[in-house]
């Protein structure tokens, strides 16, 4: 009996210490698994993010391979409706939009509420707008980036045009500027001698316009400039060209015209301006012009040789008593 109660005893006592044993290396396993599901985690976490990364890099990507397509194609034209339609043709690329209109008014918002409008301004100046209809969600930041390079076109295209018109028109009468008027003649010139044309050159001068300006100021005197190019201009045909050929003085082409066609041309010009009167301000004023001319090819035929000739004509009818036509004579 007592054998038995020994033997219960250290049945019990063994269970116990193994199962002491066996719950401490539980309690370490158990550890052992958090560290790794924490491991785990970490690792999902950091693939998520480099996947996410990834995504985010392959957008700008996107981004930069379109936006330097766009800008590459917009930049080879420097015409506002080219520019536009390189621009239709390559967003077309790369986001879908189901309609994309320039506008070169003023828009009435609730016409277009369902597009995207982004307005074109140069400064504080609105120049139109680009709208546009179906642009998806996930793709509006792509089209206002694209959006933007276009209109950065525009703005290009825009200003370039204002530079060449500086170039060719002058700023205070707004006829032909005298640089691109002797690019004109030049090439007047060359078509002129191949089809066997004549044309004439005319020098045109104010009479004692310094008498003008001293006696009612310098804005009174651009008045009378810019009124006698007007006057100039609308006694010609279209296909003549008028320039300033320097302060009051003025140069004229007239197309296939020969000595008796430039003559009736140029008396047309001084009757115009000695039958008018010219406003400027409060003062109501006669002005006359002295007109030099000589033709082509029978008084020269190359560019300086005309325009001696016709300055040297214009001194004549200065010398003459002025508001006349002179005609070069080379016998005179
Ligand atoms: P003539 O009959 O001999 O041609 O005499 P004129 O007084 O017209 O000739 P002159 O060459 O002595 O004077 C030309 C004047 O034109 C002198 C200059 O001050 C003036 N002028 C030149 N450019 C401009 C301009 O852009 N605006 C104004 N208001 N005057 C100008
Ligand atoms: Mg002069
Ligand atoms: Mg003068």
């Amino acid at each position: 009996m007592l054998n038995l109660i020994i033997m219960s005893t250290l049945t019990v006592s063994l269970y116990i210490l193994l199962e002491r044993i066996f719950a401490g290396s539980n309690s370490h396993m158990k550890k052992d698994y958090a560290a790794k599901d924490e491991e785990y985690n970490k690792i999902c976490a950091d693939n998520a993010k480099l996947k996410n990364d990834n995504n985010g890099l392959k957008v700008t990507l996107e981004h930069t391979v379109a936006l330097y397509n766009i800008t590459k194609q917009i930049c080879k034209h420097l015409d506002v409706t080219k520019v536009f339609g390189t621009f239709e043709h390559e967003i077309a690329k790369y986001i879908r939009v189901q309609e994309c209109k320039l506008i070169d008014s003023h828009i009435n918002e609730a016409e277009y509420k369902d597009y995207t409008v982004m307005p074109l301004k140069i400064d504080t100046e609105y120049l139109g707008y680009l709208v546009a209809k179906g642009v998806a969600e996930e793709d509006k930041e792509k089209f206002s980036i694209l959006a933007n390079q276009f209109l950065l076109g525009v703005k290009r295209s825009l200003l370039y045009q204002k530079v060449q018109e500086l170039a060719i028109i002058d700023g205070l009468t707004g006829i032909l500027s005298r640089r691109y008027f002797l690019e004109r003649l030049g090439e007047e010139l060359k078509r002129s001698k191949q089809f066997r044309y004549s044309f004439a050159f005319l020098m045109v001068d104010i009479d004692h316009f310094k008498e003008y300006n001293d006696r009612y100021g310098h804005l009174v005197g651009d008045v009378i400039l810019k009124e006698t190019a007007k006057i100039i201009k609308d006694s010609l045909r279209q296909i003549d060209l008028v320039s300033r050929y320097g302060g009051e003085e003025f140069s004229i082409i007239l197309t296939e015209t020969d000595r008796t066609g430039a003559m009736l041309a140029a008396e047309r010009i001084r009757h115009s301006l000695e039958s008018r009167h010219i406003r400027a301000y409060d003062e109501d004023l006669k002005v006359t012009i002295s007109v030099g001319v000589s033709v082509f090819p029978s008084h020269g035929r190359d560019i300086h040789e005309l325009i001696d000739k016709a300055d040297q004509a214009l001194y004549w009818a200065k010398q003459a008593g002025r508001n006349r036509v002179c005609v070069y004579e080379s016998e005179k």
